[in-house]
């Protein structure tokens, strides 16, 4: 409908019911195509994507309630009519619960099908216009948090440093009821830090730059380093870590650096997430087309009403205090998806938590 005309398929085994309507739609400006039965009218849906389908319930092969179906699997979206006969009124009822839009009973007339046709083209049209405004106001939204991220980044970085001189008794004695205030204003600042680093580098994945940046990589030194450099955080909480990691793992393609970052944040959370003297373990191990990292904590756990929001941004559950900008799973995921893999989860309360990265295997 974007481009010009809006298009109406018309899917019915009668030649003369499809000719008429044809002819009656065409008359009046619309893009008109038909088929004659529903699996042409589904590939003509998948092909053109029409933005109404007028659709008889009524045919030999592919029932129409399953051409519905079908239909709004492929775009939900799309606007559906059904033509039906007087007798079949609750199969229109049916169709309506499936998705249709509006029915058509027979016979009908030339105008009553304009009417019915207009009203649903209508409809198509407020329907993209309000996704498009809403896609247009997401992306404002991004770039708004993004420009003030990158304006706040500076002065947040400067008052850290003055805290540190402060605290540091460059600028003089701090008395200890004094002290102690500064040191959970710094946390503060430094959260607010975070989160800003944390957005940017959000941003900067979706720039989709990434690919430019890839190699051929070994996950297994890529993990092991990452591990040493989280070992002194896990020891402070007794944590311990099993590695299972074949060595070399199947070569992948992808970006060194973002990698590292996917590995730090699951193995941050694995820590963050754990109970004192827990243990993390993570297995390498590879199917016929990907290999595959799992990272699995003795931790709280995710309850099965949060799990499937984890990789929102924002999202955030049962931290109990732990500091956190509810944005490391989301850039995880952001990263895995740039190198055409993906991540999952799945969990225990109480028990624990299992992340799973798939990344696809490089061609030989
Ligand atoms: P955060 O900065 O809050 O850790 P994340 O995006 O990394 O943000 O994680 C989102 C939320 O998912 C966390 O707030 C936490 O509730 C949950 N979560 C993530 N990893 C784990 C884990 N290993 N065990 C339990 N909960 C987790």
């Amino acid at each position: 409908m974007t481009q010009g005309l809006p298009s109406v398929l018309i899917v019915d085994d009668e030649e003369v019911v499809r000719d008429s309507c044809s002819h009656a739609l065409a008359k009046v400006g619309y893009a008109v195509d038909v088929a004659e039965d529903g699996t042409v009218g589904l590939e003509k849906v998948e092909h053109l994507k029409p933005d109404l389908v007028l659709l008889d319930l009524k045919m030999p092969g592919m029932s129409g309630m399953d051409v519905l179906t079908k239909i709004s699997e492929i775009d939900p979206n799309i606007v559906t009519v059904v033509i039906t006969g007087y007798a079949t009124v609750s199969s229109a009822v049916e169709a309506m619960k499936r998705g249709a839009y509006d029915f058509l009973p027979k016979p009908f007339t030339p105008d009553e099908l304009r009417i019915i046709v207009k009203r649903g083209v209508e409809k198509r049209r407020l329907v993209l216009e309000t996704q498009a405004l809403q896609e247009e106001r997401d992306l404002m939204k991004r770039n708004f948090i993004t420009m003030v991220s990158h304006e706040l980044r500076t002065p947040f970085a400067a008052i850290l440093q003055y805290f540190e001189v402060i605290l540091g008794g460059a600028a003089g004695e701090v008395p200890p009821e004094q002290r102690q205030i500064l040191e959970r204003m710094k946390i503060r600042i430094q959260g607010l830090l975070t989160l800003t680093r944390d957005w940017l580098n959000l941003a900067q994945i979706e720039k989709g730059k990434l690919v430019e940046k890839f190699q051929d990589l070994d996950l297994a030194p890529i993990i092991s380093e990452t591990v040493d450099l989280m070992r002194e955080e896990a020891e402070a909480k007794k944590v311990t870590f099993d590695i299972n990691l074949p060595d070399p793992l199947t070569t992948i393609r992808g970006d060194m650096r973002t990698l590292n970052q996917v590995f730090i944040n699951l193995i941050a959370n694995a820590i963050k997430y754990n109970v004192e003297g827990g243990k993390i373990t993570i297995t390498g191990r590879e199917d016929d087309s990907n290999v595959l990292i799992d990272v699995s904590d003795t931790g709280i756990g995710i309850s099965e009403k949060d799990l499937p929001f984890i990789f929102d941004e924002f999202y955030r559950v049962r931290t109990n205090g732990r500091e956190g900008t509810g944005l490391g799973l989301s850039i995880a995921r952001k990263i895995v998806e740039a190198h055409s893999g993906s991540i999952s989860a799945s969990s225990e309360l109480n028990k624990g938590s299992t992340f799973v990265v798939s990344l696809p295997k490089a061609r030989e």
